[in-house]
């Protein structure tokens, strides 16, 4: 019994003819939208997006049917479904308000170059499909590779082009980089070896029997990020293999604890066959003693791969780089370009010092990827790929490096300005001061702060889990009201006896925050604290009756 909706389009060979070839007209929805967004970002953003949040749950019913519709929609039909329910409950990462991401705005360059990567569709596993974007990504490897191991030119000159090698590979993000990373590693370390043909070809139950290892394990600081057990998983070591190592009241991974370790397992013959620094770690943004850990690496004979998805940026900065001293000595090193090299989601990358190195997981097809051609899907675990170097490259060339330098730069003497806040502040504390962009911090009432001093051990862990409790009650507030967002984590500071404790986070990479907005976002929990006071009674109970119970002594 079919009913004839004439506000559906019908799916006919015309029609789909038509979405192939017909352009969006100007006076369109999505040709208006498409002005606006080139105009003005931000004010699209800040009008399309709704500024009181509705229920996951609620927002679940509006994605809740699993049919592929029958009948086709009309595009600016969609378009208004797409910004009612879609775009309205966004989350605006790009708002300079919104203090608590890692991806902050972006150029405006890109929109309009995306759109050429869209329209050109290069697919970067092979040449055929690629062209001049072969070349190209090849290039912006061998620039990142240029910025962290400032080899000679000639060296460049051998290398970036070079079929058989590789310098790295750009892929979709930091985690795909440090699994490609562990990944050499590991197939070095089990290579071909007399009539063993590698882990590679034979697996790693063989691989095990050949080398005769117990097991086979990596390091990483107890702040290392996640995807690196996602990687020690899909490696087929399991998630225990990747070892945390103790790290010191600034977050930097303890070194001597790191060579007890290596020491124990080189006794149980368990292959330590690769160690991890972290350069930024994602919640504090502190970085590990990589000279130290280079040195360790060396020593044991383990591949020395740092983790600088966050903060390999800063080598961009004159000022800051030598923060990251000894990253020149990594077998392979992680860099996300869509955190602060300010390029839009889906890219990352793992370079790698000896351009020899990632012939271990070399991977040749009939089809493509023939033996000594220069497809860089050879070399790659992702396979069909975009042309998203294009728009690191643009960004290098428009940006250029000191433009980097002075957006690195700025983002951590904003971070120092948001701690003095803090440290200046009677009723917030930092917690990790910044040496990258990141810092953590709390709420906690003068008053409170004193007692905490005075308090015994029982009435002090209650205070502190009153306070673990309005902190998160705090941040979810903020969220909720829209206005400006930190996010929240819970970190174990050594300060406090390594007490896991729930604490603000703040990354300050958006360029157009400003000081005023920091003021803001204080006053803001502030006057959230004040009024959830009356909701927490129990903090200025206890606060009152320690303090008191002092007094009567
Ligand atoms: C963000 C991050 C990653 C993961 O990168 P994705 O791009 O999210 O896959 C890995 N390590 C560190 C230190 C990071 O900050």
């Amino acid at each position: 019994m079919a009913v004839v909706d004439h506000k559906k389009a019908d799916a006919t060979q015309e029609s789909l003819h038509r979405i192939f070839t017909v352009p969006e007209a100007p006076e369109s929805t999505l040709g208006r939208i498409e002005k606006e967004i080139s105009e003005n970002l931000n004010a699209f953003l800040q009008t399309h997006i709704a500024a009181r949040e509705k229920p996951l749950a609620e927002i679940e019913k509006d994605f809740s049917s699993a049919d592929i519709p029958e009948r086709p929609s009309f595009v600016s039909e969609h378009t208004h479904f797409l910004l009612d329910k879609l775009v309205a409950q966004s989350v605006h990462t790009s708002a300079p308000t919104f203090i608590g991401h890692m991806t902050s705005a972006l150029p405006y360059f890109l929109m309009p170059l995306s759109k050429i990567m869209i329209g050109l569709n290069q697919n970067l596993v092979k040449i055929e499909t690629s062209k001049a974007f072969t070349p190209l990504e090849r290039q912006v490897l061998g620039m990142l590779h240029n910025l962290i191991y400032h080899e000679e030119d000639a060296f460049y000159q051998q290398w970036m082009h070079s079929a058989n090698h590789s310098l790295g590979a750009f892929c979709s993000g930091g985690t795909i980089a440090n699994i490609t990373a562990l990944w050499v590693a590991r197939n070095s370390a089990l290579k071909p070896d007399g009539e063993f043909k590698g882990v590679a070809q034979e697996g790693l139950f063989k691989a095990m029997k050949h080398y005769g290892y117990e097991d086979l394990v990596v390091l990483v600081s107890e702040r290392g990020h996640y995807s690196l057990k996602k990687a020690t998983d899909v490696l087929g070591l399991g998630r225990d293999c990747l070892i945390p190592i103790k790290t010191d009241s600034h977050n930097r991974v303890c070194v001597n604890e790191m060579r007890a370790k290596l020491d124990e397992l080189r006794q149980k013959n368990i292959k330590a066959f690769a160690i991890v620094g972290v350069a930024g770690t994602t919640e504090t943004g502190n970085i590990d003693p990589l000279e130290d850990l280079a040195d360790l690496a060396q020593e044991y004979g383990c591949h020395f791969h740092v983790d600088a998805a966050w903060g390999g940026a800063t080598l961009m900065s004159n000022t800051y780089r030598s923060l990251l001293k000894g990253i020149e000595r990594a077998d392979s090193v992680t860099i996300d370009a869509h955190k602060q090299l300010y390029v839009p989601m889906g890219a990352g990358m793992v370079i790698f010092k000896n351009p020899a190195l990632m012939t271990a997981i070399e991977h040749h097809a009939e089809y493509i990827l023939r033996k000594g051609s220069k497809d860089l899907g050879s070399h790659t675990l992702e396979g069909s790929r975009s042309g998203m170097a294009m728009l690191l490259y643009a960004s290098l060339n428009i940006i250029s490096r000191p433009g980097y330098e002075m957006l690195i730069n700025t983002s951590i003497e904003k971070a120092q300005y948001f701690a003095s806040l803090i440290n200046e502040h009677p009723d917030f504390e930092l917690i990790s001061e910044p040496e990258l962009c990141l810092l953590t911090y709390r709420y906690a009432p003068a008053r409170t702060q004193d007692a905490l001093r005075l308090a015994d051990p029982e009435q002090r862990e209650e205070l502190l889990a009153a306070l673990d409790d309005m902190t998160k009650f705090i941040q979810k507030r903020q969220r909720e009201s829209g206005k400006s967002f930190v996010s929240r984590t819970r970190i174990t500071p050594e300060a406090w006896d390594r007490r896991l404790t729930t604490v603000f986070r703040v990354v300050l990479a958006n360029p157009l925050t400003t000081e005023q907005i920091l003021k803001g976002v204080l006053e803001e929990q502030q006057e959230i604290a004040k009024q959830s006071l009356i909701s927490f009674p129990k903090i200025n109970t206890l606060t009152e009756s320690i303090l008191n119970q002092q007094v009567a002594l």
